[in-house]
Order: C-alpha cells, then sequence, then structure tokens
C-alpha cells in the first residue's frame, strides 16, 4: 500500500466515518494523528467484511496494539488509511481514502465501500503510520434485477473459546462460499472455566472495558481471523453478547434494571465496534437496531433478526419446564411488535425465490421430553413464546412467502425441523423448514443425547438430530433447491482438524418441508 500514495482529496469524512449522532460529535479530524508509530503490531485483531450490498460492503479493523489490556492506543485519534482492489496482490486499486480511528469506538473503523460492481470480489487492506494489514476478501451482493442461478453460504453460532480450538474456522476459510451469516454467540459473556482447553483468564464481562477485552481475546484466534478475512459475514447476537439468556431489559442474574440497562449498552457498544457494521447500526445508548435485509438478485432475501433485544421475559421463570398458562400470553413477543411488522411486511413485498429467517433460538417445537405422557419444552426458545410464534406461523400459511426457510444456531447441536402450522398435528400443513446448525466450539452436553435421541421421536417434523459433532452449515442455493451440507470437524481439542459431511438435506423449490 505504501507506494500507492494516498490523495487528501479521498478523505471521506462521511462515508469513512464512524458512528452516528453523539459519537460523531466527538471525533475531531484534524486533532487525528496521520503519521502514529507502533511499538507493536497494531492489527493483531484482523480485518474483517460485511453487510454485502450491490455497490458497497463494510471493510473492518481496529487498531489494538496490546489487545487483552483495552488495545494499547493513546487516547487520541488516528487516520488509517484503507484500499480496496480488484486483485488479491492489491495492484489494481479501485476505491480508496482514510479513516479516523477514535478513542470513543476503541480505535475501530468501519468504512462503507461504495461505488463496486455487483456481484464481484474484492481485496481489501489497511493501512497506519507504515503499518499494514492483513489482506482481505470481500464480495458485494448480485445486483437487485440479477437472476441469479446460485447463491452458497454457510451459516455458524456459538464460539466459546475457552470450550475448544476454532478448527471449524481453520476449515469454514477454506470453503468456496459467498458469504458468512454468524447467528449469535460470538462471545461468551462468563468467567474463567480451569476444566477447558483455554481459560479466558478474566471475571465475567461487565464494563465497556471487560467487553472490549473480551472481543480482542476472540479476535486473537488466528481461524476466526481467517473466515473474516475470506468472506464478508452477516452478523446478529443472541444473549451471550450480554449476558446468557437474557430477555430485552430484563437480566436473568437478578441485575437490577439500571444496572442490566448500563451493562446492556457497554456490551452492545463492544459489539457495533467490533463487527463489520454500517453506521446506521451504531448503538444509541442501550438501543442497537441491528434487524435487517439483505436481497441477492431476484434469488434469496436474508431477513436478518433479533430476537433478544426486544422480547418479553421468558415464562413461567424460564428454563426447561412444562408449560404454565404464561408461555401461552397473547402479548408475548419475541420479536417485539415493530420488528415483527417489519418482517411480515418484507416477506409481503419479498420477490425473491428463497426468503431466509437467519435468528437465533429454536422456532420449531420440541417437546425434549422422552416419556411420552409428560412434556418438557426450552422456555428460552420460542417453545416459551406460543402466540409469538403462531402470529408467525399463521403468517407463512396465510400469505405463503416462496419457499421460507429458517437457519437457527443457540443448541449447540445439529437438527432439521419442518414447521407445522400446528405442531400437534402430524397432517396440518407444512409452512417452512428449519435448519439448526451446531456450534463452531460451544459445548452440548453429552448426557443429552440419549435423550434428545428418544425424543426425536415424539417429534414427527423434526427429521435429524445429532449432538455430537461441532462445525457449520454450508448452504448451495438454486432457483430448483436448497442443499444444506451439516459440515463437521474431527475435533476441537486440537487446534487444527479435518472436515467432514455429516448429513445433507434437499428442500426443493415450491415443495413446502424437507426432502425425505
Ligand atoms: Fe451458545
Ligand atoms: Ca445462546
Amino acid at each position: 500500500m505504501t507506494n500507492n500514495k494516498l490523495q487528501r482529496r479521498e478523505l471521506l469524512l462521511g462515508a469513512a466515518a464512524l458512528a452516528a449522532g453523539a459519537i460523531a460529535s466527538q471525533w475531531q479530524t484534524k486533532n487525528a494523528i496521520a503519521k502514529p508509530k507502533f511499538s507493536q503490531y497494531p492489527f493483531k485483531l484482523g480485518v474483517a467484511s460485511g453487510d454485502p450490498l450491490p455497490e458497497s460492503v463494510v471493510i473492518w479493523t481496529r487498531l489494538a496494539p496490546d489487545p487483552l489490556e483495552g488495545g494499547g492506543m493513546p487516547p487520541e485519534s488516528v487516520v488509517v488509511q484503507w484500499q480496496v482492489a480488484a486483485d488479491e496482490n492489491m495492484r489494481q486499486i479501485v476505491r480508496q481514502g482514510e479513516a479516523i480511528a477514535t478513542p470513543e469506538l476503541a480505535h475501530a473503523v468501519h468504512v462503507e465501500v461504495e461505488g463496486l460492481q455487483p456481484g464481484r470480489w474484492y481485496w481489501y487492506q489497511f493501512q497506519a503510520g507504515d503499518v499494514e494489514s492483513q489482506i482481505g476478501r470481500t464480495r458485494t451482493a448480485a445486483a437487485l434485477n440479477d437472476t441469479l442461478g446460485q447463491l452458497t453460504f454457510a451459516f455458524a453460532s456459538c464460539q466459546d473459546w475457552q470450550n475448544g480450538y476454532y478448527t471449524a474456522h481453520q476449515n469454514l476459510a477454506k470453503e468456496d462460499l459467498e458469504f458468512v451469516v454468524f447467528l449469535g454467540d460470538y462471545i461468551y459473556d462468563g468467567g474463567s472455566r480451569t476444566d477447558s482447553v483455554r481459560s479466558h483468564r478474566t471475571p465475567a464481562a461487565v464494563s465497556l472495558a471487560d467487553y472490549r477485552n473480551r472481543y480482542a481475546l476472540y479476535k486473537t484466534d488466528p481461524n476466526l481471523q481467517a473466515a473474516h478475512a475470506a468472506f464478508p459475514w452477516i452478523v446478529t447476537w443472541d444473549d451471550h453478547e450480554v449476558q446468557n439468556n437474557y430477555a430485552g431489559d430484563r437480566s436473568s442474574f437478578g441485575d437490577s434494571p439500571s444496572a442490566f440497562l448500563r451493562r446492556r449498552a457497554a456490551a452492545y457498544q463492544a459489539y457495533y465496534e467490533h463487527m463489520p457494521l454500517r453506521r446506521d447500526r451504531a448503538p444509541q445508548g442501550s438501543q442497537l437496531q441491528l434487524y435487517r435485509r439483505f436481497t441477492f438478485g431476484d434469488l434469496a432475501q436474508f431477513n436478518i433478526l433479533d430476537t433478544r433485544q426486544y422480547r418479553t421475559p421468558q415464562p413461567c421463570g424460564g428454563g426447561f419446564k412444562s408449560r404454565c398458562q404464561e408461555a401461552f400470553a397473547p402479548n408475548a413477543t419475541m420479536m417485539g411488535h415493530q420488528q415483527e411488522q417489519w418482517l411480515f411486511r418484507g416477506l409481503t413485498r419479498s420477490r425473491s425465490r428463497w426468503n431466509i429467517l437467519a435468528q437465533q433460538t429454536v422456532l420449531a417445537q420440541f417437546d425434549v421430553d422422552p416419556r411420552s405422557r409428560s412434556e418438557l419444552f426450552n422456555l428460552d426458545q420460542w417453545d416459551g413464546y406460543v402466540a409469538a410464534r403462531q402470529r408467525l406461523l399463521q403468517f407463512l400459511a396465510q400469505r405463503q412467502p416462496s419457499n421460507p426457510i429458517a437457519i437457527t444456531g443457540d443448541v449447540h447441536s445439529s437438527w432439521v425441523h419442518d414447521l407445522k402450522l400446528d405442531f400437534k398435528n402430524p397432517n396440518s400443513p407444512t409452512v417452512g423448514t428449519e435448519f439448526v446448525g451446531t456450534s463452531i466450539s460451544s459445548n452440548f452436553p453429552k448426557q443429552f443425547i440419549p435423550t434428545a435421541t428418544i425424543a426425536t421421536s415424539k417429534n414427527p417434523h423434526t427429521k435429524f438430530f445429532n449432538g455430537t459433532y461441532r462445525g457449520y452449515v454450508r448452504c448451495h442455493l438454486t432457483r430448483d433447491r436448497l442443499v444444506t451440507n451439516y459440515r463437521i470437524v474431527s475435533t476441537i481439542r486440537q487446534p487444527e482438524a479435518s472436515v467432514r459431511t455429516l448429513a445433507s438435506f434437499v428442500v426443493e423449490n415450491g415443495k413446502l418441508g424437507v426432502r425425505s
């Protein structure tokens, strides 16, 4: 990059800027250090890209020469140069500019690169002072009016750094994909474990400094960096980005409401700082609107949902229980009214052949009690929000958006469920299919496997279960079908592993339900 002198007129104040609102007023370009000197490599957290549109993509990095101790940057703004090229050697530069890394955003930069060609690979690189970052690769979405023949992506979730190595990311990075959808639990908020392959070595995250250090720790992983550098990511979160099983403004660990909202604000801020998100996703206090939509030609539309921030508290005290009356409360919600209306409007207007709901917790009903005469449900999932789920299933049955497919994380195990208008009645209409991917590294307790296997026969809409393996799901969409490949790694106890396909499933265009 040093050979391509960046020119002042390329300074992209608006486009390369950082965050909207209050944060924006805090940064002062004229005081930014133009030629910073670093005692250590400042790009230790790698590079990333995401939120692809037909002519634009976000590129991200964060200057953090001392990543686990607050980043190690002075409390001043620093100029970061960026370049986007049409080739992997960064020779054919198509866009370049400067961004300001501010202490208010932990010296993270989110550049919205505009004016790109649709459906194309690009390479990008940052520079601060004399130091160049790694080169990342990214890809724009197909043009909206494109009759797109195929699309390959993967989805993944739940990367408890302590529980295992990211061998799934090592292999994900080598796949032939156009993007990755990450469905939450990017970090785990908890304290240190001593019985695992790696240890956080810090207590549970509470403050902004804690959450920043936790993201930095996770992002030092070379396999995670490789997966980010290989593809753009479209991210959403689940609970562990803040606290296990929180619901809206309600802590599940008894934090007072005001203390919990402060914690949530810190967690959301750190999330924004470390993810390749656009400026319009910058947090506003304890709010961050993460739900949004991506379209790939006329082939697929992805509705990226947030079922944490706006949900009502888990009913019946949460946990695994048979349902009390509260689980059927008509005003209970997973998405909140606004997001739910936004989703229904989007699905109604969609002209895409495949309509994907990318979300966190299991949508299908699953009675985990292996005994035939009693029921047991995970009340943190949609099973605790029966009326909210029924509104969605009813909508799918009545409006019939083309080929609805849910992709889900959270349960650290692999599942396929057909979505039924009435799960209690096997003859009721199938309204879509849900693919639940296993974790990157988070634990699925071995002792649950026999119980879940027996319970599967009680849930006839459930077509597949495996709790043994870690990995991710590769999806190949064409105009005729969706093929999902459950990719599993040989181990997470060692830094490297092989990958293979555990199982594959097909949904045919126009035929609701997984092909069996
Ligand atoms: Fe998880
Ligand atoms: Ca979770």
